[in-house]
């Protein structure tokens, strides 16, 4: 089976943790074990992740450098945490494949995700990102960098910036010839860089986010991937969530899926993404996305555990 894997910034860095280097290598080791696993059963895997803790990091090491270097616009740092974690799992892969004695190439494609300035997400800045502030740096931020900021559960404040929808992941050819090629291919990551085509054609970095699993559909369409496999901290998508009788879904159609969207069952800016990508990606012509915990990567795949979202 052609498999489209995302994998949860939760699956990276955990709370309570520094975030080092060998941290984060430890847990995509751990992420990536039952990816090749799949690999080494034959089926054809794609790995995509989010990058939300990284790009954090990135941007406040940005913030604590500022006088010395200068500040990276978000764009570059998202193609530097593309870089950085694309390298722990091109690794982490690599290394597991050949312990399974598989000689497999293992590609990371930096990737760029085509969205739309006048989408209308881009006029209401929704998703939290770096460091923490106080109200007067807030103030002073929000001033010489125009960035948006917005208050945050008391912890302090943050600067906000647009998700748009990804209209088209720009690489996706070259992703699907590497893909055919036998390449175990890591992309898509952070839900890629998002980009605008301005009047004359040419791109241009946007101080946007794009949802990795909403950009790991693009990719799986594109690829003609059987199975979108979104991995996370929970073990699949709930009814009532958060409340003493959460139940989780088994399975649900796509025309359900969007009941339960429609009827708010699925938190913004976590699940509701995921159960979005996983109705494109069925109507779309793919045969199924399954959305389940990282443990249970391999039962996911034969239908055992986590949701399942069918046409
Ligand atoms: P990831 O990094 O894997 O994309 P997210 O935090 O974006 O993780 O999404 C997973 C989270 O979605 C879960 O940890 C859970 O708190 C939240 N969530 C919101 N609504 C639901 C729901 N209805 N069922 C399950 N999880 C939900
Ligand atoms: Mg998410």
């Amino acid at each position: 089976m052609k498999i489209v894997a995302a994998l949860g910034g939760n699956a990276i860095v955990r709370y309570r943790e520094e975030g080092t280097a060998e941290e984060q290598l430890g847990h995509i080791d751990a992420a990536v074990a039952p990816l090749a696993a799949l690999v080494a059963t034959g089926h054809q895997v794609l790995v995509t992740h989010g990058n939300g803790p990284q790009v954090g990091d990135i941007l406040l090491q940005n913030e604590c450098a500022k006088d010395a270097v200068p500040r990276m616009p978000l764009d570059v740092c998202g193609a530097e945490s593309q870089g950085m974690i694309g390298y722990m799992v091109q690794q982490c892969m690599a290394n597991r494949l050949y312990a399974a004695g598989l000689d497999l190439p293992v590609a990371t494609v930096l990737t760029l995700t085509l969205v739309e300035r006048s989408d209308p997400a881009c006029a209401r800045p929704s998703k939290a990102i770096g460091p923490y502030y106080t109200a007067p740096e807030a103030r002073a931020l929000g001033a010489s960098e125009r960035w948006t900021m917005r208050e945050e559960g008391g912890r302090g404040w943050r600067r906000v910036v647009p998700s748009p929808a990804p209209r088209e992941v720009l690489e996706v050819r070259a992703i699907r010839a590497l893909f055919e090629s036998g390449a175990v291919v890591i992309a898509g990551g952070g839900g890629g860089v998002p980009v605008v085509r301005e009047g004359d054609g040419r791109l241009v970095g946007v101080d946007a986010v794009v949802d990795k699993d909403l950009a790991a559909e693009r990719i799986a369409a594109g690829i003609g991937a059987d199975l979108l496999l979104m991995l996370t901290d929970v073990r699949g998508a709930y009814r009532r969530f958060g409340t003493a009788e959460e139940e989780r879904i088994p399975v649900m159609d796509a025309a359900e899926a969007e009941r339960l969207l429609a009827a708010g069952e699925f938190a913004e800016g976590s699940m509701a993404p995921k159960v979005e990508a996983a109705v494109r990606f069925v109507r779309g012509g793919g045969r199924e996305a399954v959305i389940a915990h990282l443990d249970d990567a391999e039962k996911a795949v034969r239908g055992r555990a986590g949701t399942r979202i069918t046409a």
